[in-house]
């Protein structure tokens, strides 16, 4: 439900700024914004390339740091995820 209403802002937003002429600062803004999403999602792409890569190679599950195994709920609540839960917490 919430994500739909996040839908329909967006589409509003979208609907407002698309026509106009692309140098209001509204558009600049946009265009930031844009920006910094996508270089965030990269990231998350990067994280689970580096996930998809250590589950092939049977190492995923486990703390980077302390080399714990991960606990299940952590893992799935959480993708990807290097850390367990006290590791995170110290660093
Ligand atoms: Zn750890």
């Amino acid at each position: 439900m919430e994500s739909e209403a996040d839908e329909m802002l967006v589409d509003r937003e979208r609907l407002e700024y698309d026509d106009e002429d692309g140098s209001s600062v509204a558009s600049d803004i946009q265009r930031d914004q844009k920006k910094d999403l996508a270089s965030v999602l990269r990231l998350k792409v990067d994280e689970i390339d580096v996930a998809l890569a250590r589950i092939a190679d049977g190492s995923y599950g486990r703390c980077d740091e302390c080399y714990e195994p991960i606990s299940k709920a952590r893992l799935l609540a959480q993708l990807p995820v290097f850390m367990c839960v006290s590791c995170r917490a110290s660093v």
